[in-house]
């Protein structure tokens, strides 16, 4: 089967977001042989990044106009609704991110597709989609599956869930200059906006990393993760009930509404692995995961795991690194 997808696609501060080419990868698979690809680009000054796109999409419609330049889902949906209608593609496809949850269910109404959000796997079906998605905190994988209108399908993608495409050497892509539609970007006014403080120490740039959750219990037993990222060199961060109950600062918070990070090794300690925390995880580390409970989700994407009391393997553990490093 052959069909026309379009992506919507995201950038990270003045670059694409990972996630670009990660939709790239998963639209190439559901295209097919002689179906195509293209890509919408929204924002204030995001036209150079444009022929970057056009080393992996065969389009690439660029929106680049002062009133995308805020966080704006509304304002997205608004732009991309007349490119999708006329430019129908059978499927589209964004990133399941905060502005890909922000935007994807007003595009969805407004150009009459159902939507399949926070998909981990996604393919045709009986003339349709099944996708499978994580339910129950994601203790089980269920299988979705969706008939499109007669106006396509509409899916999100869990960032880091599908491979992403190596973009070709040469920008063969064809680039069009899209304008926005009058009604764009007048329902929303961005306030003001809030960086997380950067704290004393950085682990966006930590190699190591002990990430500390809930299971810990107590501010006090903090001291268990703490002394074995010293025996690591390692740094601690964390899952946000950790900093909700103000045991450790936003600056070590893990997730989606936390700091992303790219360790070589990421040892999970009394976390259960949410999709909110492990979108703050790129990069693939090697990842170890202590649990008590062996049905936490996070065992579904460990490298190693081990399922016993934290207060138990935490200390152990240690002593074995302690030992070794003699
Ligand atoms: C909009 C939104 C944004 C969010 N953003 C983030 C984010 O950026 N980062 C984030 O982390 N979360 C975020 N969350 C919260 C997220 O949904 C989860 O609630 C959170 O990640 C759970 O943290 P946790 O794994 O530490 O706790 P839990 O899910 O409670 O898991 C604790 C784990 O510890 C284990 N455990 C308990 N005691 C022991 C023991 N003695 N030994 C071994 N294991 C033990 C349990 O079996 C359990 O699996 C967000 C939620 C929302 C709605």
């Amino acid at each position: 089967m052959a069909i026309k997808v379009l992506c919507i696609v995201e950038r990270a501060g003045s670059a694409l977001d990972d996630t670009a080419w990660e939709l790239l990868g998963a639209a190439r698979a559901l295209a097919g042989d002689g179906g195509s690809v293209g890509a919408a680009l929204l924002g204030d000054g995001v036209g150079d990044l444009a022929a970057d796109l056009a080393r992996g999409y065969d389009d690439v419609w660029v929106f680049d106009d002062a009133r995308l330049a805020a966080w704006d889902g509304e304002a997205n949906a608004r732009a991309v609704a007349p490119l999708v209608a006329r430019e129908k593609p059978a499927l589209i496809l964004s990133a399941h991110t905060n502005l890909g949850i922000d935007f994807a269910p007003g595009l969805s109404v407004r150009v009459g597709v159902p939507l399949l959000p926070d998909c981990l796997a996604l393919e045709h079906a009986d003339g349709g989609y099944v996708a499978v998605r994580a339910i129950y905190g994601g203790k089980v994988h269920a299988r979705f599956a969706c008939a499109p209108s007669e106006h396509g399908a509409m899916a999100t993608l869990r960032a880091g869930a599908f491979a992403a495409a190596e973009p070709g050497a040469d920008a063969s892509g064809e680039i069009h200059a899209e304008t926005l539609a009058a009604d764009v970007g007048q329902g929303r006014r961005p306030v003001r906006t809030v960086e997380p403080d950067a704290g004393e120490v950085d682990i966006t740039q930590a190699s190591i990393l002990v990430g500390v959750g809930r299971g810990i219990e107590d501010e006090e037993n903090l001291e268990v993760v703490q002394s074995l990222a010293e025996a690591l060199g390692a740094e601690v961060a964390c899952s946000r009930p950790v900093v909700d109950k103000g045991w450790l600062p936003k600056s070590r918070q893990v997730g989606t509404s936390g700091l992303t990070v790219k360790p070589k090794v990421y040892i999970a300690v009394g976390i259960s692995g949410s999709f909110q925390h492990m979108g703050g995880i790129k990069g693939s580390p090697f990842l170890v995961a202590i649990n008590k409970d062996a049905r936490a989700p996070i065992f579904g994407v460990a490298d190693v795991g081990v399922v016993d009391d934290l207060f138990d393997v935490v200390p152990a553990l240690e002593e074995k690194i302690r030992e070794a490093k003699g």
